[in-house]
């Protein structure tokens, strides 16, 4: 199995999985190996984790294929001979049995075998257990790679073994995100750091690039109770609020729609949308969030010059005039919608998605998009770097995000 990692036909998501739940527990992770299917790699990259670690954890290979070795170069690396444990072997039988109606495969007998003096951890998703064996006051944990399996076992076994073995010891990672929009990561990071003296404590600053916009993310380790590490956190949000007021918004989810939800809903409002070069992501988005049916009215998509005017009713000669990507066309679209489908509120999206059919004047990335709101309309324009799908992405936000501004400021 480990050959397949490496060869990158299996991504490591146990690895991402196993890291994440460590840090958050509390345990920081100081190295990740992955190694093949071949005995000196297991024993080397075992020596080495017991050096750098309290904790080693390890999964895949303790299965009944040829390939699945790691229960036995890690049992003859520590010196712990492997035992039959019979109590073992007669419930893999017994389950066995009742799952598949067939006598247990002879390779699978070998999951019954368990290093000299290591606690079994009993897996119910699968056949081969959870090993867990203390090495002078370290712990290794042998676990199944099957993801399923892995996690079963981390969750009903090793998670609550650690908070008993290593309780104090624990420093989870305590964090607060801010979700932002509308600025760039280099942007917010360069007026972050302008704002904010070196020493930030045991806080750390993250940006969290998405199509969607920035997440910053402030994170200490502490213990959950430690009133310093919330002090800290406090100071360094009061440093950071002021750069982040402008494109914060406040979504349990991550997602703006949730924000623009509330509002619309709180005031009674109702939207319609029409959409060029997001073909209805803008709608696909307010409608994945459950309860839009309460503001939202529907949407067009409206591809062709000729459907902006049926349907829209936007000017042949301003669509002539200045072209389907312009400022007046996405007004027009905007207010369109809304006389349309009789809605408060109308919200239009026209650009360049790519990668054909840019020009000088108008190159791939270029969108207008326009909000039309208690008889106000606003429009703006930006040029969004990446690839068809990314430009779609982050018009469909940029709309969303205007909308939501307006929303706020009215
Ligand atoms: P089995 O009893 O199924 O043989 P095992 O403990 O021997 O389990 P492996 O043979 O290493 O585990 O892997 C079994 C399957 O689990 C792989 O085919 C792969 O799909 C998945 N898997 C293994 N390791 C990982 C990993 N690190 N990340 C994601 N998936 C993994
Ligand atoms: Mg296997």
């Amino acid at each position: 199995m480990g050959d397949e990692l490496l060869a990158g036909f299996t991504v490591d998501t146990n690895g991402a999985w196993m890291g994440r739940r460590a840090a958050s527990l509390g345990l920081p992770v100081r190295a990740r190996f992955v190694v093949g299917d071949s005995a000196p790699d297991i024993r080397g990259a075992l020596a080495r984790a017991l050096e750098i670690a309290d904790v080693v954890l390890v999964t895949g290979g303790l299965g009944p294929t040829g390939d699945d070795i790691t229960r036995e170069v890690v049992a003859e690396a520590l010196g712990r001979p492997l035992r039959l444990d019979e109590e073992l072997l007669d419930e893999l039988r017994t389950r066995w049995a009742t799952w598949r109606r067939t006598p247990l495969p002879a390779g699978n007998e070998r999951m019954a075998r368990v290093p000299e003096g290591a606690l079994v951890l009993p897996n119910r998703v699968g056949t081969a257990p959870g090993l867990v064996l203390d090495v002078e006051g370290r712990i290794v944990v042998l676990l199944p790679g099957v993801p399923a399996e892995m996690r079963g076992l981390f969750d009903g076994g090793v998670e609550p073994l650690l908070r008993q073995r290593l309780g104090d010891r624990l420093l989870p990672l305590v964090h607060r995100v801010f979700h932002t929009t509308g600025i760039a990561e280099s942007s917010l990071a360069e007026r972050i750091d302008e704002g904010i003296p070196e020493n930030l404590g045991p806080v750390s600053i993250a940006f969290l690039p998405r199509l969607t916009g920035v997440d910053v993310r402030l994170s200490a380790r502490a213990t959950p109770d430690d009133p310093r590490a919330a002090r800290w956190l406090d100071r360094v949000e009061a440093l950071v609020e002021p750069v982040l007021r402008p494109y914060r918004y406040l979504a349990e989810s991550g997602d703006i729609v949730e924000c623009i939800a509330e509002e619309m809903t709180s005031s009674g409002r109702t939207l319609a949308v029409a959409e060029s070069c997001t073909g209805g992501l803008v709608a696909r988005r307010i409608t994945e969030l459950a309860g839009s049916s309460e503001y939202f009215l529907g949407g067009v998509v409206t591809y062709a010059d000729e459907a902006k005017r049926a349907h829209l009713e936007v000017s042949r000669d301003v669509l002539a005039g200045k072209g389907a990507v312009s400022e007046e066309v996405a007004r027009a679209m905007a207010e369109g919608v809304a006389r349309v489908f009789g809605a408060g509120a109308g919200l239009a999206v026209t650009g360049v998605a790519g990668p054909g059919g840019g020009s000088a004047e108008k190159p791939v990335g270029t969108v207008w998009y326009a909000v039309h709101l208690d008889g106000r309309t606003q429009a703006r324009r930006s040029v969004f770097p990446g690839a068809r799908r990314a430009v779609r992405e982050r018009s469909a936000q940029a709309a969303l995000a205007l909308l939501y501004r307006m929303l706020r400021s009215g």
